[in-house]
């Protein structure tokens, strides 16, 4: 079967690992890439960072932590599918990240809201208080 270019539609000729007709296909297909990669990330970027500033204004930076009612959260319009990572502290106990703000929801109403750094002190202690 012939293998065409992902570009013009081209039938390839010459070496069988061949992808492109030509430079300029390949270059097209890689700006195109590059274009959607650009798209696609820039959009989830900026809903990160609408995340982070809504949290960001409830949990200064020298605060460790603090409870806000989800919702506020909700009217506003954060979206809790955007994540950074994810922590786990404990058993059950799964923290949801935004940079270095991690969220948990504690209850229907409550959000626990915690920095990051917090979290790694806290994890340290807990491993010291169990090798005594
Ligand atoms: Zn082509």
């Amino acid at each position: 079967m012939a293998t065409l270019c992902p570009i013009c539609s081209t039938q390839l000729r010459g070496r069988s690992d061949k992808l492109f007709c030509t430079t300029k296909c390949k270059s097209i297909y890689h700006y195109q890439l590059a274009k959607e990669v650009v798209t696609e990330t820039s959009r989830i970027d900026r809903l990160l960072h609408k995340n982070y500033k809504i949290l960001r204004k409830l949990i200064p930076k020298e605060m460790s932590q603090t409870r806000v009612s989800k919702n506020y959260l909700d009217q506003k319009n954060f979206q809790y599918q955007y994540l950074t990572g994810f922590k786990k502290v404990q058993k059950n106990k799964v923290f949801h990240c935004v940079y270095d703000i991690a969220w948990r929801k504690i209850d229907d109403d409550t959000v626990l809201l915690i920095r990051t750094k917090t979290m790694d002190l806290l994890a340290i202690l807990l491993l010291l208080s169990y090798s005594f």
